[in-house]
């Protein structure tokens, strides 16, 4: 069965461990002598609660999350944030700051402007956002009742490497292609969110993690299933969570651990990242448009000189079994999603073919 699989380089949703895909397989029908599937019991069910409360302590170990936060398992996309953020937090003051470092931090803004008064921190819109602003170039309102960014763009392949300090302000941080990948200090946020389907689990979940005192300050118009407060107060089982994907998400967390953790997957992606990276460097005919220092460890995006050239290599590395590498309508030319599922070997084979390539053409 391995051997049919390819290498999915998907931006999402993207590839899944082999190992949980076997695992869930082995489970499908009588999840541990329950006589039926995960898909198939009840949210409220012993067994289903073990599953859930065992999920959610994980990623409170693996994360590190401090007691004063909540985990939270909600549907709606990481999009759906876009809308929960402003929606809870902007009554404070009325006023946001929003770093729009690319397409998804662009859309959360222009909806966070139905809900009060957002200023623009920062833009990377003036080099189609192929660098991250630094710290100086952020303007920040000590007022703002939350300062927002993306940890990673997706599409632009650029992801920060610091986290900005706003002085008190409560960041909020979308990482949805990112998460897991790296350590990172949930103390430093007031909300983390991120859609499950690139690190984590299969499409469906939301994982949200918020300090507690964010919560209950929502604006009145906010939807009972759009409260923070709400989810809080019944710990994510206000209505039927996405029981089948918390399951997942289990089961990659204990795969994470197997590897070491965050910590262990820090040195995976870093080294998996920087062969990717070199190869492009060192080719004749690609180059990436990220800057040096804004690089992505999870989305790599690249391009040849000529859109020809771009759509040759996209057809022969499909039919060598690299697939989903062409780039966003946005950006054109490729990207390779390598999120912490790509194996190494995925890499090592894409980088043979890449070198094949730029000789050959
Ligand atoms: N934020 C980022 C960084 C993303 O990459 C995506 C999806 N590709 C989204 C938000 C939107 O996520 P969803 O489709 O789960 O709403």
């Amino acid at each position: 069965m391995a051997n049919e699989r390819v290498y999915n380089f998907s931006a999402g949703p993207s590839m899944l461990p082999l190992e949980i895909l076997e695992r869930a397989g082995s489970e499908i029908t009588n999840y541990q002598g329950s006589g039926m599937s995960v898909m198939e019991m009840s949210h409220r069910s012993k067994v289903f609660l073990k599953i859930f409360e065992d999920t959610r302590a994980k990623l409170k170990k693996l994360l590190n999350v401090p007691d004063e936060y909540e985990i939270l398992f909600l549907q709606g996309g990481a999009s759906t944030q876009f809308s929960m953020v402003p929606l809870n937090l902007i009554g404070k003051t009325g006023k946001a700051d929003y770093a729009i470092t690319g397409n998804f931090a662009n859309t959360a803004c222009k909806e966070a402007k139905k809900y009060g008064q957002i200023s623009v921190a920062a833009s990377s819109a003036d080099r189609n956002h192929t660098y991250i602003p630094t710290q100086d170039q952020l303007k920040l309102d000590s007022e703002a009742s939350y300062f927002y960014y993306c940890a990673n763009n997706t599409i632009y392949g650029t992801e920060w490497q610091y986290v900005p300090e706003t002085n008190g302000v409560p960041i909020v941080c979308d990482m949805s292609s990112n998460i897991l990948s790296r350590p990172i200090d949930v103390s430093k946020y007031g909300i983390i969110f991120a859609g499950a389907q690139k690190n984590m689990a299969p499409a469906g979940l939301t994982v949200v993690i918020i300090r507690k005192d964010l919560a209950g300050n929502e604006l009145p118009i906010t939807p009972l299933m759009m409260n923070y407060q709400t989810m809080i107060e019944k710990e994510s089982m206000f209505n039927t969570p996405p029981c089948w994907c918390i399951y997942m998400l289990g089961l990659n967390l204990d795969h994470l651990e197997s590897l070491g953790g965050v910590e262990g997957m820090e040195k995976i992606k870093g080294n998996k990242a920087a062969m990717l990276y070199d190869c492009i460097d060192n080719s004749r005919l690609f180059t990436c448009a990220a800057e040096k220092g804004s690089r992505s460890d999870m989305n790599v995006a690249f391009r040849s000189a000529s859109e020809e050239l771009d759509a040759k290599f996209v057809a022969e590395a499909t039919a060598a079994g690299f697939t989903n590498l062409k780039g966003h309508r946005l950006v054109g030319g490729m990207r390779a999603s390598i999120y912490n599922a790509m194996p190494v070997e995925g890499i090592e084979k894409l980088v043979d073919f890449i070198q094949t390539f730029d000789k050959n053409n």
